[in-house]
């Protein structure tokens, strides 16, 4: 997943792992966490708004133009109550449960619970090779399809896109134009943006995005143009 910590924004500062453990036959569940920290919301609907993120480590996947790999290994092991606590002392109204591939770790069930519990708006991005019919239906869910310039077109489940409701999010990240028209094909016969939120976001420096904007336009259909606000904002800045 692609939203990055940028230089000066603040990091979560919460109590350090371990916390008590409840019971030595029923432990806490640990996450493998990568970093929490709060920016601007880059991607979604919701792009502009303040957001807190937890970028979970760890993902199968390996798009070619991925720019979190270093999400791909190493990260802090945490309970899952101490990730919720610094997650929800940055403040933000909105939470994003990201990665590497958040669904890949069986505690991001309870994290989100926490999280909503808590009153947050949860969104969760994932790469879509991972099934979504766990996923409590107020979670806002941001699925990828991955196109043919991913190399990862094989890993989609496009089972996944009957689970998504009204609010879920459809994200196409396109290399090319050869993408381009993979994924317009991809939507037309589906007709997914008659039902769902569906974006179509350039790969950075590798597809112009006013290129992508009039190709949507001259598409008729409405798609939406996602940029990455933060990396506009901050660059591209490798993780900390
Ligand atoms: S799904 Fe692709 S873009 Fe997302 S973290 Fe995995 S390899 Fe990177």
């Amino acid at each position: 997943m692609r939203a990055r910590a940028r230089p000066g924004i603040a990091k979560a500062q919460g109590p350090k792992s371990p916390v008590a453990t409840p019971s030595t036959s029923n432990p806490e569940p640990t996450l493998r966490v990568t970093e929490i920290f709060r920016s601007i919301q880059g991607e979604s609907t919701r792009a502009g708004f303040p957001c807190a993120f937890i970028r979970l480590t760890g993902c199968s996947l390996r798009c070619v133009w991925c720019d979190t790999a270093y999400a791909f290994s190493g990260g802090e092991e945490m309970p899952v109550s101490v990730a919720a606590e610094r997650v929800l002392a940055l403040g933000t109204e909105l939470v994003e449960v990201t990665g590497g591939e958040p669904l890949e770790q069986e505690a991001v069930y309870p994290l989100i619970e926490r999280l909503l519990e808590r009153g947050k708006t949860v969104l969760l991005e994932t790469g879509g090779h991972v099934p979504l019919d766990r996923l409590d239906p107020r979670v806002v869910k941001i699925v990828d399809v991955k196109a043919p310039g991913s190399g990862m077109t094989a890993a989609n489940l496009p089972e996944n896109l009957e689970r998504l409701g009204p609010r879920d999010e459809i994200k196409f990240v396109l290399a090319d134009r050869r993408d381009f028209e993979w994924a317009l094909e991809f939507v037309r016969e589906r007709e997914l943006d008659g039902r769902h939120h569906v974006t179509f976001s350039p790969v950075w420096e590798s597809l112009s995005a006013a290129d992508l904007a009039e190709w949507i336009c001259d598409s008729g259909r409405p798609i939406r143009l996602g940029v990455q606000l933060h990396k506009l904002l901050w660059g591209d800045v490798p993780g900390r």
